[in-house]
Order: structure tokens, then C-alpha cells, then sequence
């Protein structure tokens, strides 16, 4: 069954999370992304292939339509990469969406190292099942 992965990622984080979509294109062809806007419109320019729809700008509201989707139970894995090098402006919408993630006990990657080993892991389990 596919599966439903959000990709967020802030300020100059974005190039890497598109960089990291592209290299595991294969690997997330036939599943469904969900984006916040920018990230995921850049991510839909560098692969117009994979199945992504957008909501809101983070900013605007879409880091924490991407939480409602955690707690509405749609969303089986957060890729998430924050900005840890720009100052607060962020800072509440990533609280809320860690705090749903953790509650709705989603897998999550908040980096390039934890989104290769958790996406190696989970889809080699998958194709074990
Ligand atoms: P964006 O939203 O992808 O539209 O930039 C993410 C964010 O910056 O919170």
C-alpha cells in the first residue's frame, strides 16, 4: 500500500530536501507526498514524476496543516528539515509539528543522515513483507 509522506523543509534547507527527494526518486515513485508550498513546488519542478499535492506556506499555515494530517492519521512519515542556522521565526510551527509527531508516534527525519535511514529501512522492510 503506498504510503503518505510530508516533506518540509525551511529557509536554506530547501535545495538539500529536494536534492534528497530527487536521489530517492525510485524509492518514492507510486507514493503520495504532501508538501508545504514551496518546498513542495520546488520538489515537483526537480520531479515533475513523483505524486505530490501542496498545502499552505509554512508560514502561513501549512506546517500545521501538515500536523492536522498527523493527528487525522494520514501521514505516515515526516521528512522535516528545519533551518537550525536561521534565527526564531519558525520556531512555534516547529514545536507544534514535533510535538504531533511525537504524540501520533509518526516516523520522522530531520536531517539527510535520518531521512537515508529511515527511507533505506522502512521501504527494504516493505519489500521484505
Ligand atoms: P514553504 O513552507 O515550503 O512554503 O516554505 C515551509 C516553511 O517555511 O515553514
Amino acid at each position: 500500500m503506498p504510503l503518505t509522506i510530508a516533506v518540509i523543509a525551511h529557509d536554506e534547507k530547501k535545495a538539500e530536501l529536494v536534492e534528497w527527494v530527487a536521489t530517492h526518486r525510485n524509492l518514492l515513485a507510486g507514493h503520495r507526498m504532501v508538501g508545504t508550498a514551496t518546498t513542495g513546488s520546488r520538489v515537483r519542478a526537480q520531479c515533475p514524476d513523483l505524486y505530490l499535492e501542496t498545502v499552505k506556506s509554512g508560514p502561513l499555515g501549512g506546517d500545521q496543516q501538515i500536523g492536522a494530517m498527523i493527528a487525522g492519521g494520514e501521514i505516515d512519515l515526516l521528512i522535516f528539515f528545519p533551518d537550525p542556522l536561521t534565527p526564531m521565526p519558525h520556531d512555534v510551527d516547529v514545536k507544534a509539528l514535533l510535538r504531533l509527531a511525537l504524540v501520533y508516534n509518526v516516523p520522522c527525519a530531520f536531517n539527510r543522515a535520518s531521512a537515508n535511514l529511515i527511507t533505506e529501512t522502512l521501504f527494504s522492510q516493505r519489500r521484505e513483507a
